[in-house]
């Protein structure tokens, strides 16, 4: 995987390179114009086969593991992003789609890039140490991942689930995936109603007293 950075002043014309303005009906702050970010991004495409062409924007739809899998999928994807009060609202016409991190204002699209950057390259094969661990963790299967312990054995009275040092991969992997449940019941509802859950999860979720509709298979 290759990352570029385009500079959108080089997009910018005149000896100052501007790429700010001014709000017309007046306001706070200055509003990226949209002549250079349009160059940049026809510049940046010219050369490519199917780009796909992402605005980082507070009022974006919210990122989720679902659209970072489908992002990795793209050949190329163009990452657009904003500064000072925001781009003007005819960039918009110019990309695919928009993209937020998050219900909170961050001051430019540079770290919500990074973070597109960081985990879609992350599902990248060979990323990890261990092309499974990206399949069974949070949000993967719609849950939370199972509860995680490495050595010690005991510290300072805190031990590890007996099961975990039985050596029964079958047993292992049951209450694995009872804990996933366990954990996205009690933290993350919201998640449970989506989530893609076996009959043997069904159980499960009786077992552990959820008393809410499960999903439909
Ligand atoms: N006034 C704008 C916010 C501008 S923040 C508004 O209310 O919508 C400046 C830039 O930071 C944005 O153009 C965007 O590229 C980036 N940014 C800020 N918060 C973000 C978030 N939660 N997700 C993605 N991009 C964000």
């Amino acid at each position: 995987m290759r990352v570029l950075l385009w500079n959108l002043r080089d997009f910018a014309p005149g000896k100052h390179r501007v790429t700010d303005d001014a709000p017309y009906g007046g306001g706070q702050g200055m509003v990226m114009k949209v002549e250079p970010i349009v160059a940049a991004i026809e510049a940046v495409c010219q050369s490519l086969d199917r780009p796909w062409r992402v605005l980082l924007s507070p009022q974006g739809r919210q990122l989720d593991q679902g659209t970072l899998m489908r992002l990795a999928t793209h050949e190329d994807v163009v990452l657009v992003c904003g500064r000072y009060e925001g781009v003007d609202e005819r960039v918009r016409a110019f990309v695919d789609e928009e993209l937020s991190v998050g219900d909170y204002v961050l001051s430019g699209g540079e770290i919500p890039a990074m973070v597109i950057i960081d985990a879609v390259t992350r599902l990248a094969p060979g990323a990890l140490g261990n092309a499974a661990s990206a399949t069974d963790e949070s949000f993967m299967s719609g849950l939370l991942e199972h509860p995680q312990y490495t050595r010690p054995e005991d510290f300072r009275g805190m031990r590890v689930p007996d099961i975990l040092l039985s050596g029964d991969h079958g047993a292992i992997a049951a209450w694995r995936r009872r804990e996933a449940l366990r954990r996205t019941f009690e933290r993350r509802p919201d998640l449970v109603a989506r989530a893609t859950l076996a009959d043997e999860d069904r159980n499960i979720a009786a077992a552990l007293g959820w008393r809410h509709p499960l999903p439909e298979q």
